[in-house]
């Protein structure tokens, strides 16, 4: 059925742009329908996950046939995040309505507020549509399921994993930090030497962070 349905929407220029919507955005959309998008059936990644750990798919998922609406967010002023935005709007519009969300950082109040309203806006059946680095993918997908989103509406495309965000156990919030689980940091909100735990708490949508010096202590 899957593949009938994607066979069924192959994507024309004209067909996409009845669909599309496309706010607050620096993409342009003359290139949009350009390139014809891949619609790629990911299946579960070969290696084996390790628990508490997110796991990310190699390629871009393709275009569920049966989302009523799609909401595609690049949290990236990235190039391959907007190709990658680009693509999935080309293919999604020509399914059902398409709205694109083109921010920066989730780090930026303002940006984490243009995601939380996009998404509170969308309706039942909408397929949300994440590409960026990995910490506002995480974020995004946080706010997504915070709204009452089920999983199979969520879709994450992460270019880097570069930085991540980190819930510190010692000041209690959560902050962008460029690191590794495993790795030493130093919390930005609180300055301890704090290690990030190979833990990822999804409904969070952050890696748990505590004293590095608490474990030779104990
Ligand atoms: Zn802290």
């Amino acid at each position: 059925m899957g593949a009938h349905a994607l066979q069924a929407t192959h994507p024309t220029r004209v067909q996409g742009r009845e669909n599309m919507t496309i706010e607050k955005t620096g993409l342009t959309t003359t290139s949009l329908g350009a390139t014809r998008p891949e619609l790629v059936v990911v299946g579960p990644p070969g290696a084996a996950p390790q628990p508490g750990m997110p796991v990310w798919p190699d390629t871009p998922d393709g275009i569920d046939p049966e989302g009523a609406t799609f909401l595609v967010i690049a949290a990236s002023s990235e190039p391959e995040a907007h190709d990658v935005a680009q693509n999935w709007m080309t293919a999604a519009a020509c399914v059902a309505p398409t709205r694109l969300l083109a921010v920066g950082s989730l780090a930026d109040d303002n940006n984490r507020r243009a995601v939380e309203q996009a998404i509170a806006k969308a309706c039942t059946g909408v397929r949300i549509m994440v590409v960026g680095g990995q910490h506002d993918v995480l974020l995004t997908l946080a706010a997504a399921r915070t709204a009452g989103a089920l999983p199979e509406e969520l879709s994450a495309f992460v270019i880097h994993t570069r930085d991540l965000p980190m819930y510190c156990a010692h000041c209690r919030d959560t902050h962008r930090v460029v690191g590794q689980p495993g790795e030493i940091v130093e919390c930005p909100g609180c300055r301890r030497q704090v290690e990030i735990h190979r833990h990822c708490s999804a409904t969070r949508g952050s890696f748990l962070a505590s004293d590095a010096q608490a474990r030779t202590l104990a």
